[in-house]
């Protein structure tokens, strides 16, 4: 088998296998790892997976891209992480049909009902094995920005695990009431949660900082640690990504809802751009995926990138009932940039160091071109939200979450606005009870002022007959842990603090 090595969007004069991209999260430079090249599947290969379980497809893929890992490793991170003790289905996705041609691939069946779990259920496995390959023998330290989902679990995911210590930031009033529930009652002897008075990007640019900040670096090596990243801009957390879309392809084949070789569009609700990227990377390995369907909410500064080339993250942020998209950096989209490109670092340095100092870049019109032919972009406000999950709950009777429903919104704008009647994947991101407030509004169904969580989930569960998640049930009585709430100036200090390095 071939070896595949990692370069830096940033530097593509730099090697390292993959091991030590995803122990170390981020390049030293700030760019982000990916492969250089992408491995290939057959279709005699997607075929190949379709009598395997989910664990076993995803190490299949995993052997292409993860090449100094052994088999046995491997195995050892798949059937760790995707079990039914963490899923409540032994399919681990699962695939629900909205109507004829269109499915939901439901990636919330993991312990934290939000598809983040798709990854990071297996990223610690990866990170732990990665720094025992590498004898690294230090301690782990995972930094995380989430504007809601990532935070829960990557801590359900590292709680625990030896040799690692994690630390998540979130907005203070950038989350769901159950999502912050999720993170301030979370249990384990390594985890601390901070929330930060700003948004998610504030957040995300602080942990960034930290990271890339030498003194600190060397802080924490004095003290026997290294940190590493949980965010999709770590290859361990893309790479999972990929596995859905290849199984999800050959379990439609398998039911004979399309045949091996018909194209299926994807539509992804998207922030960070890691979900849409994973299914982009698919298509290029050869599943048959077409036209790559990015949905936005009213922070749509990817519909605008996708159809002027224009980056711009000059102009008003709004929390909105979608948070977990309530993004303007899109750190992923660096990654599809440095392959559209053909790998040009020097460019991508450019634009990127254009971003952090102006908010801005424009690509060129080749990138522009590529992007407009792979990609659709739209976007759906929270009025258009609403009205969609009241609308396909009356039509389909199928409950979805908001961000799901912004997805299902601009799909069923591009199906008008082009005519395209190719089957189509609709990611459906989050179970609708981690948003009970705003789906039961979007029913008509307000809750009262001051109704706690647990009232919006009973209510929400007469209303769409769903089980309510047990993960979820069992958070009702457990006490806060983590009250503090901090400047995002100060973030640097508190890490330091609770590493007791300062
Ligand atoms: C994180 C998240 C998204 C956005 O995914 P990206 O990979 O950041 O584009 C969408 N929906 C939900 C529910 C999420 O948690």
């Amino acid at each position: 088998m071939v070896t595949v090595l990692y370069k830096s969007t940033r530097n593509s004069s730099i090697r390292v296998e993959s091991a030590a991209a995803i122990a170390q999260g981020i390049s030293d430079e700030g760019g982000l790892f990916v492969p250089e090249s992408i491995p290939a599947l057959t279709m005699e290969e997607l075929k190949s997976l379709a009598d395997k379980t989910y664990a076993q497809r995803a190490a299949y893929v995993f052997s292409k891209y993860l090449t100094d890992f052994t088999e046995a490793e491997l195995r050892y991170c798949t059937e760790s992480a995707y079990t039914e003790t963490a899923f409540d289905t032994e399919n681990i996705a699962e695939i629900a049909h909205l109507f004829d041609g269109t499915y939901m691939l439901e990636l919330w069946h993991g312990p934290t009902c939000a598809f983040k779990d798709m990854a990071l259920q297996i990223l610690p496995y990866f990170l732990t094995t990665a720094v025992k390959k590498l004898h690294m023998d230090k301690k782990v330290v995972i930094l995380v920005a989430t504007s809601g989902d990532t935070g829960k679990a990557a801590l359900e995911g590292f709680k625990d695990v030896p040799g690692t210590q994690i630390m998540v930031f979130y907005p203070v009033e950038g989350v769901s009431d159950m999502q912050k529930r999720q993170m301030v009652t979370q249990e384990g002897d390594n985890v601390t949660v901070c929330a930060v008075k700003g948004n998610f990007d504030d957040c995300q640019s602080g942990v960034k900082q930290i990271f890339t900040d030498h003194a600190v670096q060397q802080k924490l090596e004095s003290g026997g640690m290294t940190f590493s990243s949980a965010n999709s801009i770590n290859w361990g957390r893309l790479v999972p990504q990929i596995v859905y879309y290849v199984s999800t392809y050959v379990s439609l084949a398998e039911s004979g809802e399309i045949a091996y070789g018909d194209l299926l569009n994807v539509v992804v609700p998207t922030g960070n751009f890691g979900n849409i990227l994973a299914a982009y990377y698919a298509k290029c390995m050869g599943v048959p995926i077409g036209k790559l369907i990015c949905a936005s909410n009213i922070n749509k500064v990817l519909t605008d990138f996708i159809r002027t080339g224009v980056y711009d993250r000059n102009r008003d942020f709004y929390a909105t009932s979608s948070p977990s998209m309530d993004i303007l950096i899109s750190s992923n989209l660096e990654r599809l940039l440095y392959l559209l490109t053909g790998e040009d670092d020097a460019q991508i340095r450019n634009w990127f160091t254009s971003l952090a100092e102006t908010g801005r870049y424009e690509v060129t019109d080749h990138v522009k071109q590529k992007m407009a032919e792979l990609f659709y972009g739209g976007y759906c406000d929270d009025a258009a939200t609403k009205a969609t999950i009241c609308e396909i709950y009356e039509k389909y009777g199928y409950t979805c979450d908001t961000h799901t429903a912004v997805a299902v919104h601009v799909y069923e704008a591009y199906r008008q606005e082009t005519g395209d009647t190719t089957k189509t994947l609709i990611a459906s991101t989050a179970s609708p009870y981690k948003f009970s407030a705003s789906v039961l509004e979007a029913l008509g169904q307000a809750p009262a002022d001051g109704t706690d969580e647990y009232d919006m989930v009973e209510q929400l569960h007469k209303v769409s007959g769903m089980e309510v998640p047990a993960s979820l049930a069992a958070l009702r009585t457990k006490p806060r842990r983590f009250t503090e709430s901090i400047n995002k100036t100060e973030m640097q200090q508190f890490v330091l603090q609770k590493l007791h390095l300062n």
